[in-house]
């Protein structure tokens, strides 16, 4: 398994298959944004596919498809099929806004995925319409039930928490964990790209989200829902769900990582915070073959940092990049 210079193991791949969105979620993207890839240089199924092969040749174990909006991509399910069938690969995820998943769940689980993260930062129609400037919750819920009616396990919902829009919404979350298998995850806001979303202020810490959540019991790693990861998870004394917290800007969310992050154009990234990162489509497209990609793999990983510095680039604007663009 590869392990990074801090003596990590890092064997999560995080693959963008799409940096297009249907929605334009305030914290993610600018209202009007359209600066999207050029289809010719995003990759095609046949080169995913061959650079996740490099991957998982390399021990990499766990691969999440995320985005922008991975359903958005023509031929997702086939896609997915792919990926399922990749040997070495043991856990194959899916990150979605949920607004086409009602419709494409049980295909998605004959294609081999198993599990599902579903945006979800409020259950109230009006301010989902508001957060993510032109989606339907109803649609997103849909998806929700479909994923659940599919049989895929564990569902999770990511709850970006951003004051004076959703915190008190925390405790409508951890309630919906008491009779339903749902899994949810509250997401400290972080600075990527210029949205004009992100502040000091808008950020609630780890300390305040708990004490909004009121009573949890902590949950051991091993009985954590699979894919825990950096997330800190606990559970409401005897509900069926789980209350997790991902506090990349709060805590020690770094000495966990076990992750690199690739675009749907083919830049590795070791890190989120990492703006410069690795092309591999190039050296793809030119032919190379597996020992130069793996090296090229290889040399990203040696350069994975210690921990991120967005707090000190919160102060300075943010990242520059969008999360659509990195692959959230
Ligand atoms: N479109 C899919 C979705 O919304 O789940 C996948 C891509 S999205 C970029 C992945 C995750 O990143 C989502 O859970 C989203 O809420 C989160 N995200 C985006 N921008 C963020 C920010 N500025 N701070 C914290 N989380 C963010
Ligand atoms: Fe799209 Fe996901 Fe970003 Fe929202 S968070 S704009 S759904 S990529």
């Amino acid at each position: 398994m590869p392990v990074d210079p801090w003596g990590r193991r890092v064997d999560y791949l995080r693959l963008s298959v799409t940096d297009r969105c249907n929605f334009r979620c305030a914290y993610c993207l600018p209202p009007a944004f359209a600066d999207f890839a050029p289809s010719e240089e995003v990759l095609s199924d046949k080169e995913l596919v061959r650079l996740v092969s490099v991957f998982a040749g390399m021990g990499f174990r766990r691969l999440r498809v995320t985005g922008g909006e991975p359903l958005v991509r023509p031929g997702i399910t086939g896609l997915m099929s792919e990926f399922s069938r990749l040997s070495g690969l043991e856990d194959v995820s899916l990150s979605t806004n949920g607004s086409l998943l009602a419709g494409l769940a049980g295909a998605l689980r004959r294609a081999g995925l198993k599990r599902v993260n579903i945006s979800m930062d409020t259950l109230d129609p009006a301010r989902f319409a508001g957060i993510t400037r032109n989606g339907r919750f109803a649609d997103a819920w849909a998806g929700v039930e479909a994923s659940l009616a599919a049989g895929l396990s564990p569902v999770k919902l990511n709850i970006v928490v951003a004051r004076g829009f959703n915190e008190g919404e925390i405790p409508d979350f951890v309630e919906l964990t008491k009779t339903r298998p749902l899994h949810v995850r509250f997401i400290e806001l972080m600075p990527m790209g210029e949205t004009g979303f992100f502040s000091e202020e808008r950020r609630v810490p780890l300390e305040e989200m708990l004490c909004l959540a009121g009573p949890l019991e902590p949950v051991r790693p091993e009985a954590a829902p699979e894919g825990a990861g950096p997330a800190r998870v606990y559970r409401r004394p005897g509900a069926v769900g789980t209350v997790g917290f991902i506090t990349a800007m709060s805590c020690g969310f770094c000495d966990a990582c076990n992750r690199v992050r690739l675009t749907a154009c083919g830049m590795l990234h070791p890190c989120l915070d990492d703006s410069a990162g690795v092309d591999l489509r190039g050296p793809l497209r030119a032919g190379a073959g597996g020992p130069e990609l793996r090296a090229l793999v290889a040399g990203a990983l040696s350069r994975k940092p210690e921990g991120h510095r967005m707090l000190e680039r919160a102060a300075a604007g943010g990242n520059p990049r969008f999360m659509c663009q990195t692959g959230g």
